[in-house]
């Protein structure tokens, strides 16, 4: 059979593995973004100087217009509490013992998705998280060298 003569609409399966492999990278923006976090504690953004736009995290190109970014800023460690949520089971479904708060946490125009540590009948939707931070010398370049966002004082 031909490509031709296929059916598109026919489904299709592969048994048995898939010899494929693969390495995840950050990516240039992601990579400076991750060491910043690791080795100076702090979130970064970049600015869209055309669009007035600041992405956390950074990225290398804006989204709208597609000017390369440039320009670095930090952003802080205090954002904004966009929406939160309890999680009741893990990642493979397995109940939880206690639940877990996670929420996405705004800053400049974007944000992150990370765990909350706070009463969840305190939090409210605008209210002010900040990141914490593992100590310098066990973080590893990655989102979990923040350990959680609690409310801000
Ligand atoms: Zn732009």
């Amino acid at each position: 059979m031909t490509l031709l003569e296929r059916d598109p609409q026919a489904p299709t399966a592969w048994r048995g593995n898939l010899p494929v492999t693969s390495r995840y990278t950050y990516g240039l923006a992601g990579e400076k973004f991750f060491r910043t976090l690791k080795d100076e504690g702090k979130i970064m953004g970049t600015v869209c100087n055309n669009c007035g736009r600041t992405y956390v995290p950074a990225t290398a190109f804006c989204e709208r217009c597609l000017s390369e970014l440039t320009e670095w800023v930090d952003v802080g460690l205090v954002g904004e509490l966009h929406t939160f949520t309890r999680l009741f089971v893990d990642y493979d479904g397995n109940p939880l013992d206690e639940p877990e708060l996670v929420g996405f946490i705004g800053f400049g125009d974007g944000g992150l998705i990370h765990k909350l540590e706070a009463d969840p009948d305190t939090l409210e939707i605008g209210k002010k998280m900040e990141a914490v931070l593992k100590p310098k010398s066990k973080r590893t370049g990655s989102i979990l060298d923040i350990e959680h966002f609690k409310p801000a004082k």
